[in-house]
């Protein structure tokens, strides 16, 4: 174990081997806490892309073959590996990324159930026969794997978001080239390592670290059949119509702008617990953060005292740092682009109820905003519309349901949206109108295991099939079709 915490530059991890870039240029990864730096990771270029890509390439004729149980058992093997390390791995997430240590446990769980899934690709990858189409001609679907697979990765969840991808791809007989993001990137290469010590092959996943240019040598690659990628809208989309004219296959997720109805009904102590979880967890750095309250007929003044006064209790500071709740947002740059926000929101006129930037933690070096809540936001203002991926929460107010639902699907974004109700046919109502691809109904944070897919629509997600579940079997699988006469 010699990669992840030591002040050097990173390898990228080529064939089993730990390999220097060739590329000069590099950034600093910084613990967002404490603004120390832990490590420099290299801008990696299409000499090294190239490189990755020629090893996946020629490891792919051999793991293509290798018998589906087998596969699966390195899996078993990589999920004993990950739950011994869970700790280790909870705390470089910690340490990278500045979620709390709660947050980072909860994650590298999210990750091993990932694990745990694509375990199953004995059963995952049948396929389907029917032995009668005509006399004596029967059909049948067989799935094999598409090839060399490159991931690319943001920085908010540097274990859970890999393990979308790579586990799954791998078992389905892939192999793959994990670009992780360059803010986060620690913990690929302990993800890389632990999964050789369970007996993956060398080669079958690579990890080559950098930014635009060894993603733009993903997307033009020939040798590189599919893609999966995760990250902000403008990159997303910009990927999704790189990749595809490029021929390959692409899932692209994006941005959020999660609104929660609240409604009369609700049972508010539920609410305003769920909310505050959803809204200032991982310092609202989530893509099923919830961002926006929308509250229904007249209890938007109670919602809101009970938010503020909730969100007053909150411990801000280093993640690693007991019943600290709210840890630092990602970078300096993030925290002046919100500050911007707040100074947005005061102009448009809506009230700012709680003011984060007060909160003073003067003896911390580290990127850290106070929970911030806006009442009376509207519609069409800016802090309504844009994804700010910072603890900054909007109030709308609407006066039935129909309207809140109204407000929620003029969003452009539509990856989650949850509900507070203590009435059936409320979320009933809910289920049917809302136009999102993942409803949450008196919970924080509605993000499916990973058996079921991750299902955002509108400008949340750009693509066919989501990642996980069996969207993501068929992702990482072509199906091949034999009819035959005897
Ligand atoms: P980001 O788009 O800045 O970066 C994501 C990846 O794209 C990184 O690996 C980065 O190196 C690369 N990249 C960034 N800019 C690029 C460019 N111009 N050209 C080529 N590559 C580029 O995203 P982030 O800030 O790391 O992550 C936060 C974003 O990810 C938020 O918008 C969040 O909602 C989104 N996200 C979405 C989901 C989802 O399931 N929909 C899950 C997690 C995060």
């Amino acid at each position: 174990m010699s990669i992840v915490t030591r002040s050097e530059t990173l390898k990228n991890y080529i064939g089993g081997e730990w390999t220097e870039s060739t590329s000069e240029k590099s950034e600093e990864v910084v613990n967002p806490a404490t603004g120390v730096v832990l490590c420099s990771v290299p801008h990696s270029n299409q000499n090294d892309l190239n490189r990755a890509v020629m090893v996946a390439k020629e490891t792919f004729k051999e793991w293509r073959k290798t018998p589906v149980p087998r596969r699966a058992r390195i899996l078993f093997k990589y999920q004993q590996l990950l739950v011994e390390h869970w700790e280790e791995l909870a705390e470089l997430v910690t340490k990278e990324n500045g979620k709390t240590y709660k947050d980072a446990y909860g994650e590298v769980q999210r990750g091993i159930e990932c694990v745990e899934f694509a375990a199953g690709a004995p059963t995952l990858m049948m396929g389907s026969q029917l032995p009668d189409i005509a006399t004596n001609i029967e059909s049948g679907m067989y799935r094999y794997p598409v090839g060399v697979v490159g991931g690319i990765t943001p920085f908010n969840f540097p274990m859970m978001v890999p393990c979308w991808m790579f586990p799954l791809a791998i078992a389905c007989g892939n192999t793959f080239i994990l670009k992780p993001s360059e803010k986060t990137p620690m913990l690929a290469n302990r993800l890389a390592e632990l999964f050789t010590e369970a007996g993956l092959p060398d080669g079958v996943l690579n990890v080559v670290h950098g930014a635009h240019e060894a993603v733009n040598g993903i997307l033009d690659h020939e040798h590189i059949k599919a893609v999966s990628f995760v990250g902000s809208q403008p990159v997303a989309e910009y990927v999704y119509k790189t990749a595809a004219a490029n021929g390959k296959r692409v899932q692209s997720l994006a941005g959020a702008k999660n609104h929660s109805i609240v409604m009369p009904d609700a049972d508010l102590d539920l609410a305003v617990k769920n909310i505050m979880e959803a809204a200032f967890g991982s310092a609202g750095q989530r893509c099923m953060a919830c961002s926006v309250v929308v509250t229904v007929g007249d209890i938007g003044d109670e919602l809101v005292r009970r938010l503020v006064e909730a969100a007053d209790e909150i411990k801000i500071g280093n993640g690693m740092e007991k019943d600290v709740f709210l840890g630092p947002v990602i970078r300096g740059s993030q925290r002046k682009r919100t500050i911007k926000y707040i100074e947005s929101g005061e102009k448009e006129g809506c009230q700012l109820v709680r003011d984060g930037r007060k909160d003073r933690i003067s003896d911390k070096q580290g990127y850290f905003i106070g929970p911030t809540i806006f009442d009376h936001v509207k519609p069409g203002m800016i802090i309504w519309k844009d994804e700010i991926f910072a603890p900054l929460l909007s109030v709308v107010r609407a006066e039935n349901l129909e309207e809140a639902i109204d407000i929620t699907n003029q969003s452009e974004f539509a990856n989650g949206a949850c509900l507070f109700t203590t009435n059936a046919k409320t979320v009933r109502e809910f289920r049917e109108e809302m136009d999102a691809g993942m409803l949450g109904v008196n919970l924080a944070v509605p993000a499916p295991m990973a058996f079921f897919p991750f299902s955002g629509y509108k400008n949340s997600f750009y693509g066919d099939l989501h990642a996980n579940g069996k969207d993501g079997v068929d992702f990482y699988t072509r199906k091949k079709m034999l009819t035959a006469r005897y």
